[in-house]
């Protein structure tokens, strides 16, 4: 408050009128504690004759820091004072310490108030709304209403709201009656509200019915529905009501909110064409363009496979903050790009800006993807520099790193020296790379260690089956089936995604039912026959059943990602590039397959799996093998 004093005339005693005018005028970022204390010390010196007013703005002041202590203060300060709280300054009062959290301290005005307005009931209904005790908030309004006080639209959406947040609340379509009967119903506050419920509990059918039927619609109704949908990662359907909004209410114009809504969706799948058609709606627009937009646009890219897009976005972004250089840095992961991840770190650290433990996953992961053992190993030292103490997750990345690059011996002493205690993925990360060296004895270890911490994770069991399998263990792998069979274990289908047109299509690993599944078989059967002659054989250990060769050789035909790629073949312009995403990694048979595929017919195809991207092209794939 140094700027208040200076703005008072040397000499004249600051009334109250002028210091109420410089805290209606400082924004409260700027305000410390000590530049409060500075104003309570001027009153408590006479310095400055306090009124009502001063207090009240001080109060108001108070709840946008949103800091209890400074609204401890202020109360404190009045209390001593000779004025008596009215109505208003107790509502106000309330209101501070709700938005501070503190509401303990709200609850304690609003009982010692003497005469209470509607305006009370509701400030303490709302900031229950959003405590860790919702249901107080739906607790008092029975109690409300016994006093004889009607809900207005703000007390509506804030019980709508405590609803939402209560695991076991009273369901929102209560509520929708009493808007009825208070004649609320027509309130776009509440409407919006219960359609925000709704699509945050994943009900996304009922926040649609109910949207379709409010009488009056806003921009954060729209983007209550269109967010929804995107958390859904229902594509379709955000696409389908963001085009409606655009359309049917001229007055309503799609905000960054409801463009990141839509980029977030489209990442979601991996559907580069509806993003990409979203991004020239942007531009188109006028929108402003907020880093917070241009970090989900960037994601967008990044997941859908377009590093060349995401690249040039991320150089154009002005304003880059941390989160633009880890959705870069997490893009070069999934990519495989270890060395650019590398070079991009450094600029990064160049340019002033701090790493956290998020940018240091995504090198790490980056740098094992690519076999990068010295890069890996000097970021990972390099997090103490940065005072980040590594997560179970950077633990898992550095033993994915040493074992896959044969050094199990060094991976497995590396565990044993964790300061925490090995998480299953870290042991599941020694068990991935044994599977790959064939050392069966030590991913044996590591999927014991893996199933004591989690004895139901099918990912390792399957790993663990696959090692004994691919080692001619046939026993130990009998084993492991019975074992998953007695427990209950079932694996996780296996399900591919491609983009054709405007709709992405789902396969299933042996799914019959597909209307093109003769096509796909007989397309299939033509390349298995080139690709034969370029040396291709097929690898059955990626078979989990027990059959002859023949059946299981059949059984990789049916591959989820295979049925994609086909299906693409037999639908997209005959250049287009081929997008896939595969629900588990891509299996090695199909890796092969698609090299060869990619040569001759020489097309694009990229796969997007749990661990990161395929590029393939000319025969060969962007991870050099090394996955
Ligand atoms: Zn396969
Ligand atoms: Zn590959």
């Amino acid at each position: 408050m140094r700027r208040a004093i200076s703005l008072v005339p040397r000499g004249t005693r600051p009334t109250a009128s002028a210091v109420n005018s410089i805290v209606k005028n400082s924004p409260s970022f700027i305000m410390q504690n000590k530049d409060l204390l500075q104003i309570l010390d001027l009153i408590d010196a006479g310095e400055v004759v306090p009124d009502l007013g001063i207090y009240s703005d001080l109060v108001r002041l108070c709840a946008n820091c949103r800091l209890q202590e400074h609204a401890r203060l202020v109360h404190a300060h009045f209390q001593r004072s000779h004025f008596t709280a009215d109505v208003f300054l107790n509502n106000s009062f309330i209101n501070m310490y709700c938005k501070c959290g503190a509401m303990a301290e709200a609850q304690q005005i609003f009982d010692g108030m003497l005469e209470r307005d509607m305006v009370s009931w509701t400030a303490l209904i709302s900031g229950y709304s959003t405590s860790a005790t919702p249901e107080k908030a739906i607790s008092l309004f029975p109690r409300m209403l016994a006093g004889g006080f009607f809900p207005n639209a703000y007390t509506l959406a804030s019980l709508v709201k405590a609803c939402g947040a209560m695991a076991n609340g009273p369901p929102v379509c209560t509520l929708h009656c009493f808007s009825v009967k208070y004649g609320l119903n027509s309130s776009v506050f509440v409407g919006s509200a219960m359609v925000d419920v709704y699509a945050r509990q994943g009900r996304t059918d009922e926040a649609r019915k109910l949207f379709l039927s409010l009488p009056a619609k806003n921009e954060v109704s729209w983007n209550a529905l269109i967010a929804g949908f995107s958390r859904e990662g229902d594509v379709d359907s955000a696409m389908e009501s963001f085009v409606e909004m655009q359309r049917s209410s001229g007055f309503f114009k799609a905000s960054h909110y409801t463009y990141s809504s839509m980029f977030v969706a489209c990442a979601r799948i991996g559907s580069l064409e509806q993003g990409k058609w979203v991004h020239a709606h942007l531009v188109k627009s006028g929108c402003t363009f907020t880093i917070f937009l241009g970090n989900t646009l960037l994601a967008m890219y990044a997941k859908s496979g377009a590093m060349d897009d995401a690249r040039k976005l991320f150089q154009r972004l002005r304003n880059k903050d941390l989160v633009s250089w880890n959705t870069i840095l997490t893009a070069c992961a999934q990519h495989g790009l270890g060395r650019e991840a590398g070079n991009l770190l450094k600029k990064m650290i160049e340019g002033g800006r701090r790493p956290n433990e998020v940018t240091f996953l995504a090198v790490l992961t980056a740098s094992s993807r690519c076999g990068l053992l010295e890069q890996g190993e000097e970021f990972f030292k390099m997090m103490g520099n940065y005072e980040i103490a590594p997560r179970a997750e950077h633990y898992a990345t550095m033993v994915d790193l040493l074992a896959r690059a044969g050094l199990l011996l060094r991976a497995e002493s590396f565990i044993s020296e964790m300061p925490i205690k090995p998480t299953a993925a870290v042991w599941g990360a020694l068990l991935g790379a044994c599977r790959m060296h064939k050392n069966w004895k030590l991913g044996e270890l590591a999927a014991m260690r893996a199933l004591e911490l989690d004895p139901l994770d099918s990912g390792v069991h399957m790993l663990l089956y696959n090692l004994y399998a691919c080692c001619g263990r046939w026993a130990e792998a009998a084993g492991v089936r019975k074992k998953m069979k007695e427990l209950g274990v079932k694996k996780e289908p296996a399900c591919s995604w491609v983009e054709v047109g405007n709709s992405v299509h789902v396969f299933v690993a042996d799914d019959d039912s597909h209307p093109q599944r003769e096509e796909i078989q007989r397309l299939w059967q033509r390349l298995h026959e080139k690709i034969k002659d370029l040396g291709y054989a097929p690898d059955v250990d990626h078979v989990l059943l027990f059959m002859d060769e023949g059946e299981r050789e059949n059984r990789l035909q049916s591959h989820s990602e295979r049925m994609a790629l086909a299906f693409a073949l037999l639908n997209l312009p005959p250049s287009a590039p081929i997008r896939i995403k595969k629900n588990i990694r891509v299996c090695g048979d199909c890796h092969v397959a698609f090299k060869l595929v990619s040569g001759v017919l020489n097309r694009d195809i990229i796969v997007r799996d749990t661990n990161r991207f395929h590029h393939f092209r000319s025969g060969g794939c962007s991870c050099g093998d090394y996955w």
